[in-house]
């Protein structure tokens, strides 16, 4: 009898035991969870599906997020190609004071700094001349005065009209696009493209003399903004036109569709200017090397969209 007892109090003590470590483990479950970015997320405002797209960021971005009150523009603007987590403020607040501006149209405006006035000191930042042929030159971006690319050198007649010189591998670069171009029965040829910071300083002051410096701002890039101090850009004209109608000529479709072969992109496209700061330029060819040329013709995107998310991005 006593012996039956004592079994059947151990047989309570050991379901108790059971059942308090199941509760224990499901408490410690649910404060584990009370814990989780999809727990304070969804206790945020958030729905499941935009806390799944929260939760690709990284867990240093989602601490960030977590101190952001509920925004349902914030996981709109994560689910865009270009979407760099740093820029966020900006974007929400280029959209609150441009509702009607589409979400991708801001994420590039506020990528390269257009969510600024041009030359705008806040936003001007010293050219990385490491980046090598990726450095970008815009005018938010500028090269000190003293800034001699290396490897200049002069292109022959040939391939220029008088005094044009480039960096090496821009002129080489050149040499095969042209020779390419000419089997087809197309001419091209250098009207433009190494300048000093000396000869830039030199046609914006002669424009502000003469006109103003607005006008001068619209028709040249002020000394050390222009990208001709890199070495890297080249005006590419033919033989029977100008600048002013080359966009009629055969050889300006053909480089709009062959360049990047060569390592070059059309750096102010049509339609643009919003982000490149400049108007559509047919004839200005930028060296960026093969690679990067090919994936930004493939992306339809400008050079300051690419620099922004894959140079400037990464590091
Ligand atoms: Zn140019």
């Amino acid at each position: 009898m006593k012996r039956r007892r004592l079994k059947k109090e151990v047989y309570y003590v050991f379901a108790g035991l059971v059942i308090f470590i199941i509760a224990l483990t499901s408490l410690i479950k649910h404060i584990n969870y009370t814990h989780s970015y999809e727990y304070k997320f969804l206790k945020l405002g958030y729905e499941k599906a935009q806390v799944e797209v929260i939760l690709n960021l990284k867990d240093k971005q989602l601490d960030e997020l977590l101190k952001h009150k509920y925004d349902k523009n914030i996981t709109s603007f994560i689910k865009q190609k270009y979407f760099i987590f740093s820029n966020l403020d900006r974007y929400l607040k280029y959209q609150k004071e441009n509702k009607s501006t589409k979400l991708k149209d801001i994420v590039s405006i506020v990528n390269v700094h257009a969510d600024h006035e041009w030359y705008d000191e806040d936003a001007i930042k010293d050219t990385d001349t490491k980046k090598g042929t990726m450095m970008l030159v815009n005018k938010f971006y500028h090269l000190k005065e003293d800034y001699v690319p290396e490897n200049i050198v002069d292109a022959s007649k040939t391939y220029a009209y008088d005094e044009n010189s480039a960096t090496e591998e821009t002129i080489s670069a050149f040499k095969k696009m042209y020779a390419k171009a000419k089997s087809e029965g197309l001419n091209l040829i250098i009207t433009s493209s190494y300048r000093t910071y000396k000869d830039q300083d030199r046609i914006w002051n002669s424009y502000a003399i003469r006109e103003s410096e607005e006008w001068a701002d619209a028709y040249a890039a002020r000394p050390g903004y222009s990208e001709h101090q890199t070495g890297l850009a080249l005006d590419i004209v033919t033989y029977k036109s100008t600048m002013d109608n080359f966009d009629e000529t055969p050889e300006a479709k053909w480089l709009a569709d062959n360049a990047y072969k060569y390592g070059f992109i059309l750096r102010y496209p049509k339609d643009k200017e919003n982000l490149t700061g400049y108007d559509y330029e047919p004839w200005h060819y930028r060296y960026v090397g093969v690679e990067n040329a090919k994936k930004i013709y493939k992306e339809g995107i400008t050079f300051e969209e690419y620099y922004a998310y894959y140079v400037e991005n990464k590091d």
